[in-house]
């Protein structure tokens, strides 16, 4: 399996370490050139969805980044990620890939609560940790996206055919089940 971690800005190398320990081969995503190397699947990391929508339009890339998410490739977004696919973004005009059908609220939980760790049930694969930093939480999904987990009552992980997406950092724990969805459930 072959998955391209867009790595212009934000935390890609702990996707890489998570999707390698898990047996695939993964690649940067730094330049267009590199959208035209094969793969099965792509991460959008967390980091500053305004510093890389930023880039993936100064580099010319985000028509394509779409385009192709919007073939079907596999695409797991988190953070950060979640905020460039959602179509929508909570007191916001601008909108990135808007290729998921879900409204996205960024810095949701407020200055204090930004940054904390807890544990809840993802469907279909139990208990896990949870780091959010800064984080957003879905606001509403649209009727193509399922819920998959929940914290305190907001949504923090959904999945629309191709696309999945957290509002924590799983690949910042040690528990790799989320990877492990994602390359066995959605990349296929
Ligand atoms: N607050 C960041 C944003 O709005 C997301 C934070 C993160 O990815 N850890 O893009």
């Amino acid at each position: 399996m072959r998955i391209g971690i867009l790595a212009l800005q934000g935390a890609f190398a702990e996707h890489e370490a998570m999707l390698s320990g898990l047996g695939a081969t993964v690649f940067e995503i730094r330049q267009p050139k590199d959208l035209t190397k094969s793969m099965d699947g792509m991460v959008i990391p967390g980091g500053e969805s305004t510093v890389m929508g930023k880039l993936l339009r100064d580099l010319d890339m985000l028509a394509d980044v779409q385009a192709m998410i919007r073939r079907g490739l596999p695409t797991f977004g988190t953070c950060a990620g979640l905020i460039l696919l959602a179509k929508r973004i909570e007191g916001d005009d601008i909108v990135h890939l808007g290729t998921m059908d879900i409204v996205a609220k960024r810095n949701a939980y407020g200055r204090q609560l930004g940054s904390f760790d807890t544990e809840k049930p993802f469907n279909g694969i139990g208990n896990i940790p949870m780091t959010f930093i800064r984080a957003p939480y879905i606001v509403s999904c649209g009727d193509k996206a399922e819920v998959l987990a929940t914290c305190d009552g907001r949504i923090v992980a959904a999945r629309q055919d191709n696309q999945l997406v957290t509002a924590f950092h799983p690949e910042l724990t040690t528990d790799t089940s989320v990877h492990r969805f994602f390359l066995e459930k959605v990349c296929k």
